[in-house]
């Protein structure tokens, strides 16, 4: 039921990315021209330590631990060591997983994961000037672009695939006594639920036959129809591929139809959260908490770069909206969370954050590319947002349709 580590590795480190045999920081400072760093004493054992399950020494040691925890099933844990996972130098925001003739790998590219820590740090200084405003009832709006303004000035070190570095130095502290160690943490959560997304269409026999024994999509129908998430994630409609005008009658399902498809990549998600929830050897609920910050960074980093936000005809991912709705939903409620995370407020509290802040951003992201649509965002909608702990509207300036979320899917509102 697995496939062989060693000819997965192969297949993606020598022929699909040319990087044959050593660790990805090699590749790296090979394709910038850094000779002084490649010859440095200090980076030779990074750069010469040699591929197993990943070609990054960090990652290989974040999922051998992943793969370790008693937590995961030992089907799923034999299941997953036999998948190779590699850092690309591709010049997009993207992860893709692969299956060819039993060689199996998930890819993530560079840029993805040096894009991510300007929006956790993003999160941090939105979350900062909310208590700000909460005591002192200011509704001056201007904190809240402010917060974002770090993710324009962090492209410098991640826009151009030549020069690229990875985090912008004024990204390594924040309010809230926040380091480069905290901040290193989440970052590798976000990675580790991009990856767990991929290993997820794998899990759930997207990418082949092989896994359709684990019967996963059974299993995740069942317990989304328990959570009332069933509508949203499998039987979704055309009326939630476009914007904004909905479609009276939906498309019949089929194969290669955008709304499998979509329905596939949530169900990828769902798979990404319950992977990153689990604890490798931290408390729980620590471990729960960097999980849903980093997978809801790491799709906000992707729809804002993508200026992707909504769905076009044809496409074959929900909205961000839609996949961060369902991950916010299911934080306390996935099937490896114990009693002890169902009653933690901590958890409630920080799920009410991540809807407003990821309001916000998205409201931010908009206005900054599109001003004359739509305005930039308020307190107030940040407070609606938190108050129901769901992403909320993107208001756009009177006399333009408003798109806004009702329940989970999107409706039409003439911007009144
Ligand atoms: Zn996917």
């Amino acid at each position: 039921m697995t496939w062989s580590l060693e000819s997965g590795r192969k297949a993606f480190l020598g022929t699909h990315r040319g990087m044959p045999d050593r660790s990805f920081w090699y590749y790296l400072l090979k394709s910038q021209g850094k000779n002084e760093e490649l010859a440095s004493e200090k980076l030779q054992d990074v750069l010469t330590w040699v591929p197993n399950l990943s070609n990054c020494p960090e990652l290989d040691g974040e999922i051998s631990r992943l793969l370790k925890d008693k937590e995961l099933p030992k089907t799923w844990s034999d299941f997953l060591g036999s998948i190779f996972v590699g850092r690309t130098l591709e010049t997009e925001v993207n992860a893709d997983s692969k299956q060819r003739r039993g060689q199996a790998w998930v890819g993530i590219s560079f840029q993805y994961t040096s894009a991510i820590p300007a929006y956790i740090a993003a999160y941090d200084r939105w979350t900062a000037a909310f208590q700000r405003r909460q005591t002192t009832q200011n509704d001056d709006p201007a904190p809240i672009m402010d917060a974002f303004a770090g993710i324009a000035i962090s492209r410098s070190s991640w826009a151009d695939k030549d020069t690229f570095a990875g985090t912008h130095p004024t990204l390594s502290t924040g309010p809230r006594g926040r380091n480069a160690e905290y901040y290193d943490e989440v970052v590798l959560a976000a990675e580790m639920f991009i990856i767990g997304h991929e290993y997820g269409h794998h899990l759930l026999g997207h990418t082949s036959k092989r896994a359709k024994s684990f019967r996963l999509t059974e299993h995740l129908r069942d317990e989304l129809k328990k959570l009332g998430l069933y509508r949203l994630v499998f039987l979704r409609s055309a009326s939630q591929t476009t914007e904004p005008v909905a479609v009276k009658n939906p498309t019949p399902l089929r194969p290669q139809n955008p709304l499998v498809l979509q329905k596939e990549e949530l169900l990828a998600d769902i798979l990404g959260l319950e992977l990153v929830g689990i604890s490798r050897g931290s408390a729980k609920a620590i471990a729960v908490q960097r999980a849903v910050i980093g997978a809801v960074c790491a799709l906000l980093a992707e729809a804002d770069i993508k200026h992707h936000w909504f769905l076009g005809e044809g496409d074959t991912h929900p909205s961000t909206i839609d996949r961060i709705a369902v991950l916010l939903r299911l934080t306390k409620n996935l099937f490896h969370r114990d009693g002890e995370i169902a009653a933690n407020s901590m958890l409630d509290r920080l799920v009410s954050q991540l809807a407003a802040f990821s309001t916000a951003c998205l409201q931010a992201s908009l206005h900054g590319k599109e001003p004359t649509i739509y305005p930039a965002p308020t307190w107030n909608q940040c407070v609606r947002a938190m108050e129901t702990s769901s992403v909320a509207l993107a208001t756009t300036r009177a006399n333009v349709a408003a798109v806004k979320m009702k329940g989970m899917s999107w409706e039409v509102d003439n911007g009144q």
